[in-house]
């Protein structure tokens, strides 16, 4: 194993910096020579597998495309007195007309060109929504049980084009996905074309389903709306089930690779907190995410999901406050960073996932959408909708000048959710309703 001096050889040797700030619960990784940059890299990658559980990670003195896959970790902005110059990579990155392109002369502008490649030339991830069916009645549901679910053949023809395109990871979602005939051989033909696949479930469909489907998923996500029997069929509606979605649940931990859990955060979490966190390791779960209540038009489900930022950032001192060791547990979709301090920061998963800023919904009406909340028909094209004026416009926000601009957690954050933004007054520039007062005004459309 290597010990902590001969990781700092290491660092030297590869002309990398490492720097660590307790107070902040952050580490900065910073590029300072580039003669071993493609080492460095590989480094970097390890190191921010290792740390980010821990703390926020940057990475400072190189361009995003030289670690695409980490670029929301990346510190890289223009820089007075230096001229940039775009390059090849420049017309199908997400991050052209933000960044400034790579230093004339340098060594990323030379040798090392064909080391970059674009960031998100193409979603990372495409989410199929299989049937708006389900099996409970969620009082946080936003379901429109009404539409008809797709045929097969057409979900698959969509899944194949996906896994020609390069898009690697596969997520299956409803209403129900299981309750949906189409999940198990869509299940199948995406391992077949070597896609990493994710389904949402209730857990709450018959076990033989789950045990039939286990072998061809990498990762499950199953929401857990109560600790209890009487909170979940409070929560959800439907009584009776409660007993049937642990053992499912058990089977899925034993089965699938990686084990999640998602609850939206309401009045009840908040008052069952530990009991559902007990819960959640008690089921050995890799992680336990909690999400800001969220609905299409930006209003709540009900007084229980009524919340507001302070019973956010109480969740969030919370998740602080726990004993090293059970699930990994994050505030896991868009939020302002800086409502909690930055020490909690690292808890808190941000939008890069969420709001179309990497990953497109193909909606059961047979469009791609942005998310499961911006319901905006893109066509049918996976690279069109994803090079869409619309997407364009919405990932356009954070290139403004404005109050986030210089934020360092501006790529993580991406100034909270675009969602509920729009949903405030229309356009992508307004404020997360739960901005922060003192940064209130600076976001605008410059
Ligand atoms: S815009 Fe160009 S220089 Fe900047 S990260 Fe993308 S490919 Fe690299
Ligand atoms: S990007 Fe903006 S909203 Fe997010 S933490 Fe920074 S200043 Fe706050």
């Amino acid at each position: 194993m290597t010990g902590g001096a001969d990781l700092a050889g290491l660092f030297k040797v590869l002309g990398a910096g490492f720097a660590i700030d307790p107070a902040a619960a952050a580490v900065t990784l910073s590029l300072r020579s580039a003669a071993r940059a493609v080492e460095a890299r590989e480094l970097f990658y390890r190191a921010l597998n290792g740390l980010e559980p821990h703390f926020s990670v940057f990475i400072e003195g190189l361009p995003y495309c030289f670690m695409p896959d980490a670029w929301d970790h990346v510190l890289y902005r223009r820089k007075t007195g230096r001229a940039y110059k775009a390059v090849s990579q420049c017309a199908s990155c997400a991050l052209s007309g933000f960044c400034p392109g790579v230093v004339a002369g340098g060594p990323f502008a030379r040798e090392l060109e064909k080391e970059l490649k674009p960031v998100l030339p193409l979603p990372r991830e495409v989410v199929f929504e299989l049937t708006k069916r389900c099996n409970q009645a969620c009082r946080c549901c936003f379901s429109d049980r009404t539409l008809k679910e797709p045929p097969l053949k057409k979900i698959e023809a969509q899944l194949r084009k996906a896994a020609a395109l390069g898009v690697k990871d596969i997520r299956f979602t409803g209403g129900e996905p299981f309750l949906s005939s189409s999940l198990l051989p869509l299940l199948k033909t995406a391992k077949k074309l070597g896609c990493y696949t994710l389904v949402n479930t209730n857990a709450a469909a018959p076990a033989g389903l789950y045990a039939e489907a286990a072998p061809f998923m990498d990762n499950v996500l199953v929401s857990l709306q109560g600790s209890d029997q009487a909170s979940d069929e409070a929560a959800t509606a439907t009584p009776g089930l409660f007993g049937r979605k642990l053992a499912n649940m058990r089977l899925l931990r034993r089965t699938v690779p990686v084990f999640r859990l998602g609850t939206v955060a309401s009045r009840n979490l908040i008052k069952n907190f530990k009991a559902c966190h007990a819960l959640a390791a008690r089921l050995n779960a890799d992680v336990w995410e909690i999400y800001r209540p969220m609905l299409a038009d930006g209003s709540a489900a009900g007084p229980e999901f009524d919340l507001g930022p302070k019973d956010l950032t109480g969740l969030s001192a919370r998740i602080s406050a726990l004993k090293p060791g059970g699930p990994r547990v994050l505030l896991a979709n868009p939020l302002p960073l800086c409502l909690v301090p930055e020490d909690e920061r690292k808890n808190l998963l941000g939008a890069a996932f969420d709001d179309g800023h990497t990953r497109l919904v193909y909606d059961l009406r047979g469009f791609y959408k942005p998310s499961y909340y911006i319901a905006e028909n893109l066509g049918k094209g996976i690279k069109e909708a994803w090079r869409s004026a619309y997407m364009k416009d919405l990932r356009s926000f954070y290139r403004r000048p404005g109050g986030c601009r210089d934020c360092r957690y501006l790529l993580k954050c991406l100034s909270g959710s675009r969602a509920l933004a729009k949903a405030r007054g229309g356009s992508w520039f307004e404020e997360d309703p739960w901005l922060p007062a003192k940064i209130k005004t600076k976001n605008s459309r410059a």
